[in-house]
């Protein structure tokens, strides 16, 4: 239980890898704040889920994240968190010239523009407790791009940028600041690409996986969100206090091409 005491936010944590990461910092005995901007009864239940499991408090908090006011009021509504996990992320799979304007500002507002905003109200919080941990979960494509994602690879690379710069400003404080890199993970946010990679590689679903994203990842085996938790939860730990500034790879190998 080395989180007793410690409550952490995590944004877009009613799916996926959110979710999962929750649920490993509430199984150490933190206090959690669930987020996502859909705001339904199953998004509360997670939360209840949580708490009676684990025996922490956990709590939903709507806020949308392509809105900087609200991603700045979802911390402030916390009162005090120790640890912030900048996870909510979407993915929209087109050319540059075809990409939509509307998708270009949601993608760059939830996954760069909101960790600014909720890093900008957690260090403060942080300062006065004399302790945080910031983590920004990134991807693969914060290190290398590929086609189609301008949006998703351009944020992510932007977040890796961002974390250095806040792992610098607190350097010399008990605080760190590191990002994440999963590869390729089964999660609703993949699922949902799958179609329109179907279509434009013309493959069978067992095709696309085997020929076209393990390619990327030597491994040829999904990263699991389990495996990005425990991540998550090691930097928390006592023995990563001197990481920061970090970007850390779990690809399978994906980057090391
Ligand atoms: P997911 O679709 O399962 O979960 C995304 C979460 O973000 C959901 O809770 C959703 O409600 C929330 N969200 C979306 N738009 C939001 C908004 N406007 N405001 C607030 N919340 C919002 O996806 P996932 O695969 O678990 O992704 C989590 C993170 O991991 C993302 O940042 C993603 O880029 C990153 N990642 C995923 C993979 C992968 O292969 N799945 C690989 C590398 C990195």
């Amino acid at each position: 239980m080395e989180l007793l005491g410690k409550t952490a936010l995590i944004t877009g944590s009613t799916s996926g890898i959110g979710y999962s990461i929750a649920s490993k910092l509430a199984a150490k005995g933190a206090d959690i704040f669930l987020n996502s901007f859909t705001d339904t009864p199953g998004d509360r239940r997670l939360a209840t889920d949580l708490s009676q499991k684990h025996s922490v408090s956990a709590k939903y908090i709507s806020a949308d994240l392509r809105i900087a006011s609200q991603a700045r009021s979802l911390v402030t509504q916390t009162k005090h968190i120790d640890i912030l996990v900048n996870n909510a992320g979407i993915q929209h799979v087109s050319s540059i010239e075809a990409l939509p304007l509307e998708k270009w500002d949601d993608m760059i507002a939830i996954m760069l523009s909101a960790v600014f905003h909720t890093t900008a109200i957690a260090l403060p919080m942080m300062r006065k407790a004399k302790w945080g941990r910031i983590i920004n979960i990134s991807s693969a494509h914060g290190l290398v791009a590929s086609p189609q994602k301008a949006a998703y690879v351009a944020a992510k690379h932007g977040v890796i940028g961002l974390t250095k710069v806040a792992a610098l400003e607190t350097a010399e404080e008990p605080i760190t600041v590191n990002a994440v890199c999963p590869g390729f993970t089964e999660t609703p946010l993949l699922e949902k690409q799958i179609p329109t990679l179907m279509k434009q590689y013309s493959m069978t679903k067992k095709e696309l996986i085997d020929n076209i994203l393990m390619e990327r990842q030597p491994s040829k085996k999904f990263v699991t969100s389990e495996q990005i938790s425990g991540l998550v939860q090691f930097l928390c730990s006592k023995d990563a206090d001197q990481i920061t500034g970090s970007a850390i790879s779990i690809d399978g190998g994906w980057t090391a091409l």
